[in-house]
């Protein structure tokens, strides 16, 4: 188990808060003091996870987020880094504007019977305020998908852009020691260890023998990928989703947020029975169950992947991703989406590509058409 806090510099160092001293075995003995004590106790590192953790600490509350693994990010970390959000601020500063009814229409008409008007309300009123709220507040940066199709072209309401922002590339050195607590992607998705960016990055690697610029910024890219590789180990040019998970876990530490890993939610604790308000957790450590014992809320937990036997042939998801925890009371709108309606409101193509070992053998994309 690894806990991570932050220093003056936003860095992480080792170890953090008091160490927990209840064992779960001897509630009744402890002293209310004694169980580990937050505000809001978040479960699972990726960008449902930390983004619950991130805000709760701006409001100036105390967090305590705890991951499963040994690494940080989640099948978040994997990801394209791609948030689909209509009427978001970057394609309205492009100039970009439309009527809130458009996106409403289009959901319409792909979730079918599954759209639940509240949500979706909520969603489209509350994405935008989402991406203020990161950029304004956080370390999260995004970069606008001001020319990316909806996935459903030919669907009333689609648009042929504005309606996406990904996680901007970042610089690993700004997270110190923490970064190599990050989970990397899988090496089907990276070029010799480096990640390439969707967008004008990819364009120019599969421009590079045929354009001079292409060549030069591939030069740079792979010099720097090479110092890299010297002086640190690993990629620091990070993009996509890994570049999301790295931007919200500086902001965590940037707001005091304390992290461990090794550390999964195994059992809730709830007021009066069994669908009683939840007052804390139990969570598994190297020494036992400990007692979580006044966190106010649970979220996070890798709610995509929660049905392992569903995510096994839906999604690739990193070793042990696989949520074990309570389950949540609601499915996530990504979760309805990708259940309830087969047709899926995004989706992309991908070959099966043998490697061997126990990775997942998959990784060629193509853009999903529309
Ligand atoms: C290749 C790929 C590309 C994708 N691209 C996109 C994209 O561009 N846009 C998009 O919207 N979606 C994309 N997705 C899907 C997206 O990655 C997931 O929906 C998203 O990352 C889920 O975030 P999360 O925080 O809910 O879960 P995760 O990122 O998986 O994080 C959950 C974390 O919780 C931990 N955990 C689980 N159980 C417990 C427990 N009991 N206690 C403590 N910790 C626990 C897990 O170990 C994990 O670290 C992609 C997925 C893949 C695989």
């Amino acid at each position: 188990m690894t806990t991570l806090t932050k220093t003056p510099q936003g860095a992480a160092s080792l170890p953090a808060r008091a160490p927990i001293e209840c064992p779960i075995e001897h509630p009744i003995e402890c002293p209310i003091e004694h169980p580990i004590e937050c505000d809001v106790l978040v479960a699972g590192s990726g960008a449902g996870g930390l983004s619950v953790a991130v805000t709760a600490a701006h409001h100036g509350l105390d967090v305590l987020v705890v991951e499963k693994t040994p690494l940080l990010g989640g099948t978040t970390a994997w990801s394209g880094g791609w948030l689909w959000i209509p009427r978001n601020p970057l394609a309205r500063r492009a100039g970009i504007e439309e009527d809130v009814e458009q996106p409403r229409l289009y959901l319409r008409s792909i979730l079918g019977n599954t759209y639940d008007a509240a949500r979706v309300d909520a969603f489209l009123e509350n994405g935008p305020r989402m991406v203020s709220f990161f950029e304004e507040h956080t370390a999260v940066r995004f970069i606008p998908g001001n020319a990316v199709p909806d996935f459903h072209g030919h669907a009333p309401g689609a648009a042929t852009g504005g309606r996406s922002v990904c996680g901007a590339p970042f610089d690993g050195r700004e997270l110190g020691e923490a970064i190599h607590m990050l989970r990397r992607p899988p090496n089907e998705m990276m070029f010799h260890g480096m990640g390439i960016a969707s967008g004008a990055d990819l364009w120019h690697f599969i421009n590079a023998t045929r354009s001079l610029r292409s060549a030069v910024h591939v030069g740079k890219r792979l010099s720097r990928h090479l110092r890299d590789m010297v002086f640190h180990g690993r990629a620091m040019q990070l993009v996509n989703g890994e570049a999301l998970a790295a931007r919200l876990l500086k902001s965590a530490l940037d707001r005091g947020v304390t992290i461990r890993t090794g550390t999964p939610v195994v059992r809730l604790i709830r007021e009066d029975g069994p669908n009683g308000a939840v007052r804390g957790a139990v969570l598994r450590t190297p020494k036992g169950e400990w007692r979580c014992g006044r966190a106010r809320r649970l979220p996070g937990g890798g709610r995509l992947p929660h049905a392992p036997e569903r995510a096994k042939s839906c999604s690739p998801k990193p070793p042990g991703g696989t949520s074990t925890g309570p389950p949540p009371r609601r499915p996530t709108p990504a979760t309805a989406c990708a259940w309830a309606n087969p047709p899926a409101a995004a989706s992309t193509p991908i070959c099966r590509t043998p490697a061997p070992g126990p990775r997942f053998p998959v990784f060629r994309t193509a853009t999903a058409p529309s």
